[in-house]
């Protein structure tokens, strides 16, 4: 194995936009004594083998015998501290992926991570667990949990619990799907992990049926770039001044969803944590406006209703029967952040057939919208 195969094979799904938006997911290859994993903050579409960091197993494995402290935040800060001591030839400059012991617990060598639309629209479905034991067997299933050392533990146990890192007990399967997350896909050589995900593409494919319609996409017209002006500035006065990027997006899908309230339920919350990431976790909704009100103070009162129900901006603004807005303080920001709204939109289609749309509970988005290793992830792409 050479990295430049990981590479390849990292670019290979970063690439494709029916595997990764918004460079997300992890890849990793590791023998006895070493894994070799992606960093954090780059993406895989242009990942070379220079961005992998090399990570030293026997220290990973120390990690479980430690004992950490109960509040999450110290936790998790202990955690990265000894990710980070056992890092070691090369790439130290580079943080390890925050999944790291995940990776290094599965029983394969080449493991790939992605949080595709089409597989989160089972993994973010009320019926998710049972639609997965009922196309794929007996395969892990993890609840909803918040990444980094908490849910590398609960697939550890997992793990343990159906034998897989028994001594002489052949590792009966690679797949495990995390709720309101993504998949993890192991196997021994990387046609290994490009037939799985075929598999898992096509299975769920098959079951979920048709995506939502995209066709007829609009990105500006008169009234719209008024409403992203006042977006704009109630976003600049809200967070440290500056200015603020809007960018508008409609297409059929979008058109459905912002007809009313009631039509918009099922993109009104966080399904994973890139969602959370990049476009927020409570999108705002701005109903239309009662007659001889102008839309402009319509929006500002609806922002300030906003900010002092959920204490923070919202990256997305959805405007009856008009569209969405993407904000941040880049327009690359605004552009991710219209990005994965889109992504969640697939998301919500792809529920459909298996339970319909679950969101990630308030104590999980809570967790994100705090968490120190994302607030650095995102920096680093911009957003
Ligand atoms: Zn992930």
């Amino acid at each position: 194995m050479s990295i430049d195969e990981l590479a390849a094979l990292s670019r290979y799904y970063g690439s494709n936009p029916g595997y990764v938006i918004a460079g997300g997911g992890n890849t990793s290859f590791k023998d006895e004594s070493t894994l070799w994993i992606k960093g954090s903050g780059v993406s895989l579409g242009d990942i070379s083998s220079g961005d992998f960091v090399r990570m030293n197993r026997k220290k990973l494995a120390a990690v479980w015998e430690k004992r950490y402290p109960q509040d999450a935040a110290e936790r998790e800060a202990a955690v990265l501290a000894d990710m980070l001591a056992a890092r070691e030839g090369g790439g130290e400059a580079r943080r390890p992926s925050v999944e790291t012991l995940l990776h290094d617990l599965l029983p394969f060598p080449w493991v790939v991570h992605l949080h595709p639309a089409l597989v989160n629209g089972l993994t973010c479905a009320k019926g998710g667990r049972e639609a997965a034991g009922r196309l794929f067997g007996p395969v892990i299933w993890i609840d909803s949990e918040n990444p980094g050392y908490v849910l590398s533990l609960r697939v550890k146990e997992a793990l343990e619990q159906c034998g897989f890192s028994a001594p002489g007990n052949p590792a009966p399967g690679s797949l495990v799907f995390l709720q309101n997350h993504g998949v993890f896909a192991a196997a021994h050589t990387p046609d290994g992990i490009r037939s799985l995900y075929g598999k898992i593409m096509d299975t769920i494919g098959s079951a979920a049926g048709e995506g939502p319609d995209f066709s007829d996409a609009v990105h500006e017209y008169a009234s719209s770039a008024r409403a992203a002006k006042v977006l704009a500035e109630c976003a600049g006065a809200a967070g440290e001044g500056g200015t603020y990027q809007v960018l508008f997006v409609r297409n059929r899908a979008v058109s459905g969803l912002v007809a009313d309230r009631a039509a918009f339920f099922p993109v009104s919350s966080a399904f994973t944590p890139d969602h959370i990431v990049y476009a927020g976790s409570d999108p705002l909704f701005v109903d239309d406006p009662p007659p001889g009100k102008a839309v402009e103070d319509h929006i500002r009162e609806a922002w300030k209703r906003h900010l002092a129900e959920f204490g923070r901006a919202p990256k997305i603004a959805a405007l009856s029967k008009t569209g969405v807005f993407g904000i941040g303080v880049s327009e690359k920001a605004a552009r991710l952040a219209l990005e994965l709204f889109l992504d969640a939109v697939k998301v919500a289609a792809y529920t459909k057939p298996f339970g319909g749309p679950l969101f990630m509970k308030a104590d999980k988005i809570a967790f994100i919208n705090g968490w120190e290793a994302e607030r650095y992830r995102s920096q680093r792409s911009g957003s």
